[in-house]
């Protein structure tokens, strides 16, 4: 039977880079003087390589698995969509653009933010189009964090935002957040953490891994604990269409929070363009020429044939949204259902595309039933803690995945809940 390969240690501070000199092979490792002998820098070896990567390196070796694992749409992109960026290259655009984006695109941008959430940006200076969020993420962070500066972000949430923050040259300061009220964030316990060396809090609402989406009044209270301590805030909103019968909080929209917030958003999960790699950052001015700064050196200007895709995503894609959505949410509850039923405690998510029960009954560690679920019955969840600490004893499964595999999955996972179930001493 297959077993997990045991994870990569993170690289030795000491011993990484201590190979032999070429040319030598005998030799000691003697790093010249002044010279170090790390190749790569403490900050990038601090961080552990993903909790997730192994499981997929696994599930590309085996047959038959249903993967609740990947946090990616299965629908292709809407053809219209794909239509305009194939017009745009017969049409031979294929050059660079201006570092901020298409003004057209921006403009576009500007316009939803303000429709939809009250919130107004001037498309000339205040919006960047980005390399998806992720690229907006690493530019929010690199432009705000010195050195030393801690960075506030509620546990669990996704993978990227600890690693973007010691990147930057941060610290992360862990809010925690519980299974008992649901995961949403509680203002006190932000206003906890806060020292003097605090810089910022990056949120992320509707949650991934959660699919928790705070009540306005809990974010008007951290908008509040972030306004009083002279913070500032990242804001990643990038599921902000994916919310289910019920109102998105734009963050920027709170009261004094424009000014202080970097608003991330994108086009993957609402449009199915994880492929496209496009994004944007809103925010003012003089913090948006930060993220410029980095952007116009590192990235100069996200492809021109996404960006096409992207304005006719935002003019032209709002039905589309809404028909994804409505199939998202069909299928959040049957999977929620499904896993209470077999004794697996889900709280509803509120957004996002993701179930998060805990399979702390079982009398098993969130790793070890991914991993046991996974080699007998072929179903692949993400552990919780891969997300940070609040997280275990849960298991991310993501729902963007047709009717008749959430289906089957959840068979699997009753026939291997009920056969663990026996086994333990908790029933
Ligand atoms: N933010 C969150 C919360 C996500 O879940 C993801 C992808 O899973 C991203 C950002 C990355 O988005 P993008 O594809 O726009 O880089």
């Amino acid at each position: 039977m297959k077993t997990l390969p045991p994870p990569k240690p993170s690289l030795d501070l000491e011993t990484e880079g201590a190979t032999p000199l070429a040319g030598n092979p005998t030799a000691p490792a003697e790093p010249a003087r002044g010279r170090r002998r790390d190749r790569l820098a403490k900050r990038v070896r601090s961080v552990a390589p993903s909790g997730i990567r192994r499981f997929f390196d696994l599930i590309q070796t085996m047959d038959d698995v249903i993967s609740l694992g990947v946090g990616e749409p299965d629908f292709t992109t809407p053809w219209h969509i794909r239509e305009a960026a194939i017009y745009s290259l017969e049409r031979g655009q294929t050059m660079y653009t201006s570092n901020l984006g298409l003004i057209e695109l921006r403009r576009a941008i500007a316009e939803h933010l303000a429709r939809r959430y009250g919130v107004i940006y001037e498309p000339n200076d205040e919006v960047l189009v980005t390399l998806g969020v992720s690229e907006g993420l690493d530019l929010a962070l690199r432009a705000i964090v010195d050195p030393g500066d801690e960075v506030l972000i509620p546990d669990p949430g996704y993978v990227s935002y600890a690693p973007g923050v010691t990147f930057s040259g941060g610290a992360v300061k862990a809010v925690p957040t519980r299974p008992g009220t649901g995961f949403r964030p509680t203002p006190a316990e932000f206003r906890q953490q806060i020292t003097d060396r605090t810089r910022a809090v990056l949120l992320g609402y509707p949650n991934n891994p959660t699919g928790a989406a705070p009540d306005r009044p809990v974010l008007e209270e951290i908008a509040r604990v972030i306004a009083e301590n002279d913070l500032l805030a990242v804001s990643d909103e990038i599921y902000d269409r994916l919310v289910y019968g019920r109102e998105h909080v734009c963050f920027a929209s709170l009261p004094g929070m424009r000014e202080r917030t970097i608003l991330l958003g994108g086009f993957s999960k609402a449009y199915a363009m994880t492929g496209w790699r496009i994004g944007y950052a809103a925010a003012p001015r003089e913090l948006l020429a930060g993220l410029v700064k980095i952007h116009q050196y590192t990235a100069l200007c996200a492809s021109i044939t996404s960006q096409v895709a992207a304005i006719e995503a935002l003019r032209s894609g709002e039905g589309d949204v809404l028909t994804m959505r409505d199939e998202y949410d069909r299928r959040r509850r049957v999977i929620v259902k499904g896993l209470n039923d077999v004794g697996l405690d889900c709280p509803m998510p509120e957004g996002a595309f993701y179930a998060f029960p805990s399979v702390a009954r079982l009398g098993q560690t969130d790793e070890e039933f991914a991993e046991r679920l996974l080699l007998e019955e072929r179903v692949a969840v993400v552990p919780g803690s891969a997300f940070g600490e609040c997280g275990r004893g849960h298991v991310r499964c993501c729902y963007a995945t047709s009717l008749a595999q959430i289906d089957e999955a959840l068979k699997r996972i009753s026939r291997y809940v009920e056969r663990h179930a026996a086994n333990s001493a908790v029933r």
